[in-house]
């Protein structure tokens, strides 16, 4: 690999209370940007009418989950409106190590514990909605919940707005268009991070011996093109 673009791979999270936009997001990166792929979580939730088993989530059940979870199969886990969710553990470490990128839709708790492992391939993102009012709308108009079910998912956002300090970056979905070019900067500006390019060492040493070379001779001549 080229070692000025080698690199070991990052963890981008997008983490949002309900309704912010967040599955609208990853699906736009996940078709634009061919170098990151999603970390398809293991749930025991009943798979929904438009969702892909193995594509949105691998749908398990509880025993399952508990099997995986004992075994240490999990990165993290969390329990969600009464229903548990995981992040398998080996396709994650694969991909980093080959220095391929990996975008996590979790949650805080998700990001909590991922902290506290592997702080430093994380770049965390925090998507909110510009307002309650378009939030409740947006929650509304995706139809799949009924309201006793958006008002859990609206307290669950009370309980999670709080973390938003915790974050790298904070989006406020109002324009989809500009919090879309906004998180796409954010992978791309995460991406040429110094620590995450050790490969970057043997360029730098090539760089400082040819300048101590240039400046020990005391001249240009026979180094780069003469000018015209
Ligand atoms: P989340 O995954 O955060 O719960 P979704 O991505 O499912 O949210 O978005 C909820 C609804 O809001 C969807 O119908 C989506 O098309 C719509 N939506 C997302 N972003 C915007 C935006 N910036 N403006 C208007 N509608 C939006
Ligand atoms: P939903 O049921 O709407 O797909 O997801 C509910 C919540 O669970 C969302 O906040 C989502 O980010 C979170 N979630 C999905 N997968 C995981 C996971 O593997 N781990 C954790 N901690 N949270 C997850």
């Amino acid at each position: 690999m080229d070692p000025v673009t080698a690199r070991r791979g990052l963890m981008l999270i997008l983490t949002s209370p309900s309704g912010a936009g967040k599955s609208t997001l990853t699906r736009q990166l996940l078709q634009e940007e061919t170098d990151i792929a999603l970390s398809v979580s293991v749930t025991t939730r009943p798979r929904r009418k438009d969702e892909i088993d193995k594509v949105h989530y691998h749908f398990i059940d509880q025993q399952r989950f508990l099997r995986m979870r004992e075994a240490g199969e999990l990165l993290e886990w969390a329990e969600v409106h009464g229903n548990f969710y995981g992040t398998p553990r080996q396709p994650v470490e694969d991909a980093l190590s080959a220095g391929k990128d990996v975008l996590f839709d979790i949650d805080v708790a998700g990001v909590r514990q991922l902290a506290e492992m592997v702080r430093e391939d994380m770049a965390t993102v925090f998507l909110l909605p510009p307002s309650v009012a378009e939030q409740i709308a947006r929650l509304r108009r995706r139809a799949s919940d009924e309201e006793a079910s958006i008002l859990r998912r609206l307290k669950t956002a009370r309980d999670e707005i709080g973390h938003w300090s915790d974050f790298d970056y904070i989006l406020v979905n109002d324009d989809l268009g500009r919090a879309f070019s906004e998180l796409r900067a954010i992978l791309h500006a995460e991406r040429l991070k110094q620590r995450r390019r050790p490969k970057l060492e043997a360029l730098i040493a090539q760089l400082a011996d040819d300048l101590d070379r240039v400046l020990d001779a005391g001249s240009l001549s026979g180094f780069g093109p003469s000018p015209p």
